[in-house]
């Protein structure tokens, strides 16, 4: 018996996977799936390889993606495949569709509270629940890592708005910006208007939205844990998965595609007793880490040498690895880009 705490993407995910050869049951705190959204939603091609991507969930494909300096000089890219953005909430809703047609049970307003236990939010009774193993995947706060010992992750705070402006169906990315900040057409009126950063979000949100003025038609935000790889996520039968094991790209703030690999390697470690820590990492840990180490350098970039990175990509060799290599392959990247040019190296020397 599987109890899965959380019934977000991956949450629901891993039920899918799991109760095909397991009795699993998850418990939901929100009473629906998906709401609110705290997502922007962009998802490199490499979704494909992992869940056939459905009509009913998909907002809108991208081909083309500007990326900013402070000098405001971006480098242009025509991604050779499109980035796919998603309706969240619908997206949610598919994967826990996939758990209960493959058997789990789900349990919305149930709070996991403490060892063993789950609150009944609308009786306000709480209720024991027994399982043989019990996975965390409870978001950037997660209980399941505090109850059992594994530990609290960093995380940046995200502000979203959905904007109603009429756009070229080209992301805008500001890495510079907060810790990054987007431009991300929902459709050809709508944007996803959003800055991540450590603190003073809201303050750099009111400055950067200035460039995308229009009519705000809702608010999203959230945290976004920081991927660090001595994080532990397991103990004997308990496990963390997605942002409660902050698996996630540092540079983006992308979480979905690790935290869906992670799950296939959770279906396997438990299905097959292997080890979930060596099976995640030798799948996404390397890439997870090449994102942390990126983005470690880049806390330290001052604008001259963001705007010197924007120029040396401003090459037309550079500019095709990154439309052609997704950003979830960022070791393919980095050895592509190195042997093209390796005055990249410079940057290495803001680690020290
Ligand atoms: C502003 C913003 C923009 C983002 N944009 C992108 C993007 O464009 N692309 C991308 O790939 N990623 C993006 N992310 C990251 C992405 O949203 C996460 O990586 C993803 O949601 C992780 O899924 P999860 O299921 O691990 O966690 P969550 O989606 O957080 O789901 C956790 C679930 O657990 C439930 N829960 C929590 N505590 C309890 C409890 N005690 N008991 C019961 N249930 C509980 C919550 O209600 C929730 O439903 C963004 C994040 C933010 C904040």
């Amino acid at each position: 018996m599987i109890t899965i705490i959380g019934g977000g993407p991956i949450g629901g995910y891993s039920a899918a996977l799991l109760s095909k050869h397991n009795d699993v049951t998850i418990y939901e705190e929100k009473k629906e799936v998906g709401l609110p959204i705290q997502c922007t939603g962009i998802l490199s091609d490499t979704i494909n390889k992992i869940i056939p991507i459905k009509k009913d969930f998909v907002a809108n494909k991208i081909y083309s993606a500007r990326i900013y300096a402070p000098n405001k000089r971006f480098i242009e890219i025509n991604l050779k495949k499109p980035n796919i953005i998603i309706y969240r909430n619908k997206f949610d809703q598919h994967l826990c569709d996939k758990a209960t047609k493959n058997g789990a049970k789900i349990f919305y307003s149930h709070r996991f509270i403490k060892k063993n236990e789950v609150l009944d939010m609308n009786t306000r009774k709480k209720k024991r629940i027994n399982h043989d193993a019990i996975i965390g995947a409870d978001g950037p706060l997660s209980k399941v890592s505090q109850v059992y010992g594994l530990g609290k992750r960093k995380y940046l705070k995200g502000v979203q708005a959905l904007i109603k402006k009429k756009n070229d169906n080209t992301v805008d990315f500001y890495p510079y910006i907060g810790t990054y900040a987007w431009a991300v057409p929902e459709s050809q009126d709508v944007l996803r208007v959003g800055v991540a950063a450590e603190k003073n979000t809201m303050k750099t949100f009111k400055d950067f939205s200035k460039m995308y003025k229009g009519k705000v038609l809702g608010w999203q935000g959230g945290l976004i844990p920081i991927h660090n790889p001595r994080l532990q996520t397991s103990k004997k039968n308990i496990y963390l998965i997605g942002d409660a094991a902050a698996q996630i790209k540092n540079t983006t703030g992308g979480g979905l595609i690790p935290g869906l690999m992670a799950v296939e390697e959770l279906r396997e470690s438990i299905d097959e007793h292997k080890d979930y820590e060596k099976l995640w990492r030798k799948r996404i840990g390397k890439n997870l880490w090449t994102h942390y180490v990126v983005r470690k350098m880049m806390n330290k970039f001052n604008e001259k040498d963001w705007n010197k990175l924007v120029s040396i990509f401003n090459k037309k060799s550079m500019k095709n690895i990154l439309a052609k290599e997704s950003r979830d392959e960022p070791i393919k990247i980095l050895t592509k880009v190195l042997l093209r040019n390796s005055s990249i190296l410079m940057f290495l020397k803001k680690l020290f």
